[in-house]
């Protein structure tokens, strides 16, 4: 796959992070600003690695 979109906000990105943000959720690629925006004083958060193009 050469390009992913991100889980929340659904932009394409050459770097995308894998990621927990919900108790019991899924990993979800996200974008750099949205990684921002749901790490933020997140206790479920976890991080699962970066993707690049
Ligand atoms: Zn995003």
């Amino acid at each position: 796959m050469r390009q992913k979109f991100c889980a929340l906000c659904d932009i394409d990105s050459n770097t995308m992070y894998r990621i927990i943000y919900r108790h019991s959720g899924d990993w979800i690629f996200v974008c750099k600003q949205c990684l921002l925006n749901v790490k933020n004083n997140n206790p479920h958060y976890k991080y699962g690695g970066t993707w690049k193009r």
